[in-house]
């Protein structure tokens, strides 16, 4: 394949070392590494799918936080007690977040029983307004689990409440200036990546952050989350120009180049 050809393969897309919170529309070069947040419906994807882009920003001087609307507590297997598996989730997030270099906060929600309401939506527009990220990573809407398409709903509008000056709350309003959506197995209906980011760097200290969760090595269910994912990032490397990668996709909004010519 040429250069003009695997170009075309990868759709035009963005490989960048980092997201920045103030590059030019459609730029591919990246400047300070602003405050990043990973919005996760379950602490597993937080790290699967987000971790990666959380560490990569760190390391690249940026900062990052990782919110978690649940504990993921229902996925518990069958010899250990739900309650108990949700604490295990809530140590096994604060372990890897610390090794990462980012702190996890979470709310409270029910597993798969996440609420898409106008409380859960205020919930997470104040966790906006109190950190002020750059930068949000969460959920694509195509997805077959319930809580996902949820978290998707939710921050797409708590990001409008938290930049919103009329609406009052404790925090004073925020703009978020991106959000990204993750590459997550279960919510691939309809999802097109378009930013990809370098992640040789961090790939092993990622790894040895996703091997707190016994979910990662396959103890708690069926599927090889360790295989998928570390095979992803080479898949997606490849498709780059990276040896290891996540892919993104920006919101539709971010999408649009302004230009006087082509
Ligand atoms: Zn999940």
């Amino acid at each position: 394949m040429n250069r003009r050809g695997f170009a075309q393969s990868v759709g035009g897309a963005v490989a960048l070392s980092a997201l920045a919170h103030s590059t030019a529309w459609g730029e591919s070069s990246s400047e300070t590494p602003g405050k990043i947040m990973a919005i996760a419906a379950h602490p597993g994807d937080g790290l699967f799918t987000m971790g990666a882009t959380l560490a990569q920003q760190i390391s690249r001087g940026g900062t990052g936080l990782l919110l978690s609307l649940s504990l993921g507590e229902k996925g518990a297997p069958k010899d250990i007690p739900v309650q108990r598996y949700g604490e295990m989730q809530r140590t096994a997030t604060e372990k890897a977040a610390h090794l990462l270099g980012t702190e996890a906060l979470f709310l409270s929600y029910p597993d798969a029983e996440i609420p898409f309401n106008q409380e859960s939506t205020l919930a997470v527009s104040d966790v906006i307004r109190e950190h002020k990220p750059d930068v949000i990573v969460t959920h694509w809407s195509g997805s077959w689990h319930k809580d996902h398409q949820n978290c998707h709903l939710i921050v797409r509008d708590a990001v409008f409440y938290a930049a919103l000056e009329t609406l009052v709350r404790r925090g004073p309003a925020h703009s978020v200036s991106k959000v990204f959506y993750a590459d997550n197995w279960e919510d691939g209906a309809n999802f097109v990546p378009d930013t990809y980011l370098n992640i040789e760097a961090i790939y092993d200290k990622w790894m040895q952050a996703c091997d707190f969760y016994p979910m990662w090595r396959g103890q708690t269910g069926f599927f090889r989350y360790n295989d998928y994912y570390s095979s992803l990032s080479v898949m997606r490397g490849c498709l780059s120009g990276f040896k290891r990668a996540v892919a993104l996709m920006s919101d539709a909004a971010q999408r649009t180049v302004r230009s006087r010519s082509l």
